[in-house]
């Protein structure tokens, strides 16, 4: 039995809209297809859908522009577009460090940010640096409304959006880009052979303070620790106000400990080993994104690597 009956390529929102309103919820928004058309095979979900509602070919949801100090992600951005620009590399270097190992080549030459987002897991590699990052996400909801939310608010539980992709349409995200004194980077733990999500993703956005000395604000998150994407509050917390050095990173491993309990999962790891694991990823990912802040100089790494 095929997996859909009609596949579209609208060229606007208004037009997806009104195609997905047309199937009154029997049709779904397609990116690059690389979850649902596993969900579609193999997975619990109705085999079949009326319609496919493919938003790759719409003009705005793949784009990467800059608005004055914010830049604007279209939600059908490919992983591979992220890693290419200059702009996000030097600005919003967790974004393309997390984007870069997603997967294989294949899957990130189709594979969208904004599926990732809307597949809804809290380990999703680029959904973990867009938290960190402070992203908010543009909804162009099915009943008519269009509105910037902040990411956060998209996620109600494991795989479960507030977004209906029956319904509604994922448009863009938008963050600002790193200025002055201010660094971020992405570090990940990943089985060799893994299946298609990381033991343990973490983002870290900080900033300094004029003379460089001080963490004047820090943005974490550490996936999958809750039931969603989340910002490791305490962990953030620890780091404010403290001098740049040793103590702040042991300041904040203390907390990590302290406040973020992964679970076990059955495919993937125990949550003994996620637990050390998260000491190890802060381990690297504070000091460089701190050296970023510092010097204003970010070269992304790790891409590419499982
Ligand atoms: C082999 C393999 C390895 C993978 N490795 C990783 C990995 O390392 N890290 C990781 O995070 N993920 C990984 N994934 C998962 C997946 O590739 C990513 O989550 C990817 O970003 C999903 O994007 P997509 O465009 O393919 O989404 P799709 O499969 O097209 O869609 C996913 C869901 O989002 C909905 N949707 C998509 N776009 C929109 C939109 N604009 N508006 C509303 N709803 C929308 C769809 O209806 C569907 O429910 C892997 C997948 C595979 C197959």
């Amino acid at each position: 039995m095929p997996a859909w009956k009609a596949y579209h390529t609208p060229s606007t929102v208004d037009e997806a809209l009104a195609l997905l309103a047309s199937y009154g919820g029997a049709a779904q928004i397609i990116g690059g297809g690389t979850d649902l058309l596993i969900d579609l095979q193999h997975g619990g979900q109705e085999p079949t859908r009326a319609a496919l509602v493919d938003v790759t070919r719409i003009p705005a949801l793949g784009e990467i522009t800059s608005e004055g100090e914010s830049v604007i992600v279209g939600a059908a951005v490919t992983h591979t577009a992220i890693t290419r620009s200059a702009l996000l590399e030097a600005r919003a270097t967790c974004l393309v460090e997390s984007c870069g190992v997603v997967g294989g080549p294949q899957v990130r030459n189709v594979g969208t940010l904004g599926g990732n987002v809307a597949h809804a897991l809290p380990a999703g590699d680029g959904t973990t640096s867009l938290v960190a990052l402070d992203a908010e996400a543009e909804v162009a909801w099915g009943d008519g409304r269009r509105e910037w939310l902040p990411i956060l608010k998209l996620f109600k539980g494991p795989g479960v959006s507030a977004l209906d992709s029956h319904r509604d349409v994922l448009v863009r995200f938008r963050f600002r880009l790193a200025g002055e004194g201010e660094g971020s980077a992405f570090r990940r733990v990943m089985r060799p052979q893994g299946v298609a999500l990381p033991v343990l993703g973490c983002a870290i956005w900080v900033r300094l303070d004029e003379a460089r000395a001080t963490y004047a604000d820090a943005r974490i998150c550490i996936g999958p620790v809750e039931r969603t994407p989340a910002l490791a509050s305490a962990v953030q917390e620890a780091l404010r106000g403290r001098p740049v050095g040793p103590e702040a990173l042991e300041a904040a491993v203390a907390a990590a400990h302290a406040s973020l309990h992964p679970r076990t999962s059955k495919y993937r790891a125990t949550a003994e080993y996620r637990q050390h694991m998260v000491e190890t990823l802060l381990r690297g990912a504070l000091p460089l994104a701190t050296r970023r802040a510092r010097t204003g100089q970010a070269v992304a790494e790790g891409l590419g690597l499982a």
